[in-house]
């Protein structure tokens, strides 16, 4: 049955994800250890990185924080079972906290009892879009709530132009400090409203290491952000060094004349994300190389 191979799926992409970082944000941890002039911060990046070999030896969660299970989907129209796919990750998140294990993380938000399985009201949190064609793509993305936590939204004046989108950007970093588990990748969302803001800064979390803004002047823009970011000396998990960001992803929207939304998403260095491909056959591929996320 469908239902049961969408399930099954998205129990296994939660594990992989808990339990195994993908190898670009590895790759970029073991750089940034290369390049990191602070003895402190070598034994911090050396802790991390012995940390990713261990979980993903014993297949065990690489961190303590299941976070907030967030999924997104990228849904052909023809996909069969539409309607069921949001009940089949419920279920998916319930199985996953109990076989993997992971910590049951949410809480009623003012009595603050413990569903007990990592799933609530709007939890798991579940992303749309819908495309043409019949496959589904589920990515996992367990949210940590010390990265969480520092997200930020400003409704900045737009005559304050790009150069105050940046100081916005740079102070947020700043205030953050060590409470998002540095190293971090940025995600930015710049226009829209408030809402899109925010959720095209949270989505650009998700951009593979290796892959820019497709417009070259906002790549410029990330490269930019990323210097000045790591010039702030905060470090791996602010403890000092020259390893703050590993990544900036910019995306944008267009705004309101009088309104120049800037979401800043904070993503710790335990960016855990997995995806799949499922057919309507049965069918599935797990997409562990970066192109095809
Ligand atoms: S923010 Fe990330 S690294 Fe820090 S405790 Fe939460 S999940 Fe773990």
């Amino acid at each position: 049955m469908l239902e049961r191979v969408v399930e099954d799926t998205a129990v296994n992409l939660l594990k992989l994800a808990a339990t195994q970082l993908p190898s670009d944000v590895k790759e970029a941890l073991t750089g940034a250890r290369g390049l990191e002039g602070s003895e402190i911060a070598k034994g911090q990046l050396d802790a991390i990185l012995a940390n990713i070999e261990l979980a993903e030896r014993t297949s065990t969660p690489m961190c303590q924080d299941t976070g907030i299970i967030i999924f997104y989907l990228t849904v052909g129209a023809e996909f069969p079972i539409l309607s069921e796919i949001a009940s089949v990750l419920s279920k998916a998140t319930k199985r996953a906290t109990k076989e993997i294990p992971l910590r049951p993380n949410t809480v009623h938000p003012f009595t603050e009892r413990n569903s007990g399985d990592n799933t609530g009201d709007y939890v798991p949190d579940i992303n749309w879009e819908i495309v043409e064609g019949d496959t589904l793509k589920i990515t996992a993305f367990p949210k940590g709530g010390g990265s969480e936590n520092v997200c930020t939204l400003g409704m900045l004046k737009p005559g304050l132009g790009i150069k105050g989108v940046k100081k916005f950007i740079l102070d947020t970093v700043i205030s953050a400090g060590g409470k998002p588990c540095p190293p971090i990748i940025l995600g930015i969302g710049i226009g829209g409203g408030s809402d899109i803001a925010m959720k095209l800064a949270k989505k650009a979390l998700l951009r593979p290491m290796s892959r820019h803004h497709r417009n070259p002047e906002i790549a410029e823009l990330e490269e930019e952000i990323l210097k000045l970011a790591n010039q702030t000396g905060i470090g791996p998990m602010g403890l000092g060094g020259d390893t703050t960001v590993l990544k900036v992803n910019v995306e944008y929207a267009h705004r309101h004349p009088a309104s120049m939304p800037v979401g800043v998403a904070f993503q710790c260095w335990a960016a855990r994300k997995a995806s799949a491909e499922i057919w309507p056959d049965g069918r599935v591929e797990y997409l562990t190389d970066e192109a095809k996320r």
